[in-house]
């Protein structure tokens, strides 16, 4: 589909993108495809690798096999096979298939590291495009013409549009609409990740260990790579304080896991001396809207849909894929901005609503709901009819619920 161009304004040439993980990326891709001047700024010195697996499912299939990724992504396909739960005790209680839980269609999802698509992404745009690592936005200043930033490396610089894609805490959003408190939707839930040796000789599935509001979970790819460990719990108030305090942070999560069953003293020693701990709130962004003059939000910074939902990078890469479609067919930028945030916003706000969904499976907050999740996990049949329930449906229809243009900017 094609916008004709709205104004007889020149089209905005040079782009600096905040963020080079997902959305920024692949707002890149599309940008330089479409003649755009592309600079990206990543406050880490280099792409950052590894990482927990994320999925790539639905309607954001469609955007990676538009870059030609898709061969590259199923090399690096992960291929979980089930999931496996735990009681108290550490026995296995049952035994689900990943899909079972996701509304994933088995075959047709990719399930990647998220450091894999992240290098899939940058590896076609690193000679054509200006990366520049180890710096972040100073300042900036929208005198309606242009935006002038300054970099914390002190350079100064000139651009036509800035766009953030700097994630869930966004330096962009905080520099153009302020302090993020009022934007973030906290679910209610703490987490720290790492990764530790595979000392169980697991691969392809993971182990989750669930107390009422507490889980210790070990997510095996291959045999010959660390697992990754997840400790998640239940709190009422964002802990805030540990954010600027690493060494809460450890302790904060440990006094959540006393337990000495299974691996959870494991789990909880590994955290402790991690050197890739990621430690955050489980929360969701939702923003009035998504620009402010020459500023535009994507990926987890307009929307983070979170963890819970499973789609984070999924909405990224579609909400890419649009905003740079709408610029690359709009000569007006605000005309661009709106247009994207039509089209996205009702995708995104789905997708934020699986992650409050039926969560009592995997994140069972009260001994009932922990009681009532294993007598399921008991019973592979009930389980099996419990899972293939209208909603599972509905996540499906969620994951491809918008259509993709096929953006034709003009001459
Ligand atoms: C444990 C876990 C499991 C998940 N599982 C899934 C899943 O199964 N499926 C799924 O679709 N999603 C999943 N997600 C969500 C997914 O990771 C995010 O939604 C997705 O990465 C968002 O991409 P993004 O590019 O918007 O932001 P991010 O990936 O957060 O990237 C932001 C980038 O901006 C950079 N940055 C930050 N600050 C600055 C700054 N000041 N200047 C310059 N650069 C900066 C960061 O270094 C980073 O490179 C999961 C998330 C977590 C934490």
């Amino acid at each position: 589909m094609t916008h004709p161009a709205s104004t007889s304004a020149p089209r905005p040439v040079r782009v600096l993108i905040s963020g080079a993980s997902i959305a920024g990326p692949t707002l890149a891709y599309w940008l330089d495809r479409y003649g755009f001047e592309v600079t990206v700024v990543e406050k880490a010195d280099a792409v950052r690798g590894g990482g927990y697996a994320i999925d790539i499912r639905g309607t954001a299939r469609e955007v990676v096999d538009r870059m030609g990724l898709l061969p590259r992504l199923r090399e690096a396909h992960i291929d979980t096979r089930r999931i496996t739960f735990l009681d108290a005790a550490g026995d296995t209680v049952g035994t689900v298939q990943p899909e079972q839980l996701t509304g994933g269609q088995s075959g047709q999802d990719l399930e990647v590291r998220r450091g894999d698509l992240a290098d899939a992404l940058y590896a076609p745009l690193r000679d054509r495009v200006e990366f520049l690592f180890g710096d972040s936005i100073a300042t900036l200043d929208d005198d309606g013409h242009a935006v002038h930033v300054v970099l914390d490396s002190g350079t100064h610089r000139t651009f036509d549009l800035v766009i953030g894609a700097d994630g869930l805490h966004s330096n962009t959003r905080r520099l153009v609409f302020g302090p993020e408190e009022p934007f973030h939707r906290y679910l209610g839930h703490v987490f720290a990740g790492f990764t530790l040796p595979n000392e169980l000789g697991v691969a392809h599935e993971a182990f989750i260990w669930s107390e009422p509001g507490r889980s210790a979970v070990v997510y095996a790819y291959e045999p010959s790579e660390p697992v990754h460990g997840f400790l998640t719990f239940v709190r009422d108030t964002p802990p805030f304080e540990a954010f600027r305090d690493p060494r809460a942070q450890r302790e904060l999560v440990a006094s959540q896991f006393p337990e000495q069953v299974w691996q959870v003293p494991r789990l909880v020693a590994a955290m402790r001396t991690s050197e890739d701990l990621f430690f955050d709130i489980v929360s969701q962004v939702h923003m009035p809207a998504w620009s402010h003059g020459r500023v535009a939000l994507a990926g987890d910074a307009a929307h983070a849909t979170s963890f819970l939902s499973g789609q984070g990078s999924s909405v990224a890469l579609v909400g890419a894929y649009v905003l740079a479609g709408e610029l690359a067919t709009h000569a007006d930028h605000a005309e661009a901005f709106a247009a994207y945030e039509r089209r996205m916003r009702p995708f995104a706000e789905r997708n934020q609503a699986l992650a409050t969904a039926g969560g009592t499976i995997v994140t069972p907050t009260t001994r009932a709901q922990v009681d009532a999740r294993n007598a399921l996990l008991r019973d592979p049949e009930a389980m099996a009819k419990e899972l293939a329930t209208a909603e599972a449906e509905a996540r499906r229809t969620t994951h491809s619920s918008v259509t993709l243009p096929e953006y034709t900017p003009a001459p």
